[in-house]
């Protein structure tokens, strides 16, 4: 692997961080705060929030077993996805690598940066050979970004693949793992110590329930986790998502109820899928949603927001014609969607 220096952008490998007021007096007991002009009134929102979310990590260290100094919290994985070519991507002259079909915002960020982004085709069974990622790499390839399980396609990405892409690559690998929740394999992320090249991304939007307060996660050395928190904005994560996460944090049993009833109905539903006349073919999955390849995917998406019913429809995407994304939802929720499908 090249030096955190050899791949950081030269700016920000010498950027002086903003620095908080509440950063400066670290290790004393404060009683009285008169220091960062807020107002005294109207509590408890009239405090800034703590910048590095200090509580809310401690009990995701404990939840997801990494430690606290490897976890970096965004406004969504979002945030996370931006701040990687913020961090390590000179614009105009670094590239990144991708599979694809994958999750869209890897492009639509590598697009804003204004860094160019070498999508690698997955086969016919939505897999990677780690070799054809490689080839694509340059001298200036900066990252590779693996989705698993991967979103549109559901599947997990065959872990020899991944391994041996972090093996021969000599710059970062990103693993956004925001699915592995409902996946049977082992997380990517336990593996953290020992790949100092690899970032994995987590969120609280898919398993836990908790799209609305916008919170993703990465983790990754130390080192790399420093250079994300000099270049986040100073209070990225407001108070009310820090107080609403760290009360699922205390009862994560909640999630775990979750998980194991949308297993059970996903099951549940691809079996009536199979069935359909109109459902050509179901892909495997490991997420909350699957993949079917329909006879008209465009007439049926159509047919089911006439009736209110919204699924994703992902024909226009590579190696995707004809397919429409599912989410599971609830049992009643599943049962209107099949009961329309059987009409139609
Ligand atoms: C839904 C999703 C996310 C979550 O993004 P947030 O900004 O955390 O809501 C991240 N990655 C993938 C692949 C996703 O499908």
């Amino acid at each position: 692997m090249k030096s955190l220096e050899q791949l950081t952008r030269p700016n920000i490998w010498q950027l002086s961080p903003y620095s908080s007021a509440r950063n400066e007096y670290s290790g004393k007991v404060a009683r009285v705060f008169l220091d960062a002009n807020e107002n005294p009134y109207n509590k408890p929102f009239n405090r800034y929030p703590d910048p590095l979310q200090e509580e809310v990590k401690q009990r995701l260290s404990k939840v997801k077993g990494i430690p606290a100094e490897c976890i970096f919290l965004g406004n969504g994985s979002d945030e996370a996805i931006d701040l990687v070519y913020r961090c390590f991507c000179r614009p105009g002259i670094d590239n990144v690598v991708a599979i694809e079909p994958t999750y869209g915002m890897y492009k639509v960020s590598a697009d804003i940066n204004d860094v160019e982004y070498r999508p690698v085709l997955l086969d016919d069974n939505y897999q990677i050979s780690a070799e054809k990622l490689l080839k694509a790499c340059d001298n200036n390839t900066k990252v590779i970004w693996i989705c698993s399980p991967n979103n549109p396609t559901g599947n997990s990405i065959n872990r020899e693949e991944i391994e041996k892409v972090l093996d021969g690559f000599d710059a970062l690998v990103v693993i956004d793992e925001a699915y592995s929740d409902f996946a049977p394999q082992k997380p990517m992320r336990y593996q953290l110590a020992q790949r100092p090249n690899m970032i994995v991304l987590n969120t609280m939007s898919k398993a836990w329930g908790c799209a609305a307060i916008r919170l993703g996660m990465a983790f990754a050395s130390k080192e790399i986790i420093g250079l994300f928190n000099k270049v986040k904005y100073p209070y990225n994560i407001n108070q009310l998502t820090q107080q609403q996460a760290i009360e699922l944090l205390d009862n994560p049993y909640d999630v775990e109820k979750w998980v194991s009833m949308l297993l059970l109905e996903r099951k549940r539903l691809i079996e009536a899928f199979r069935l359909l006349p109109i459902c050509e073919k179901v892909y495997p999955t490991d997420a909350n949603f699957f993949l079917a390849k329909m006879t008209d995917a465009k007439a049926i998406y159509d047919y089911l927001v006439d009736r209110g019913i919204i699924v994703r429809n992902r024909t226009r995407v590579s190696l995707c014609l004809n397919c429409l994304r599912i989410t599971v939802g609830t049992k009643g929720e599943n049962n209107e969607l099949l009961a329309a499908l059987r009409q139609y």
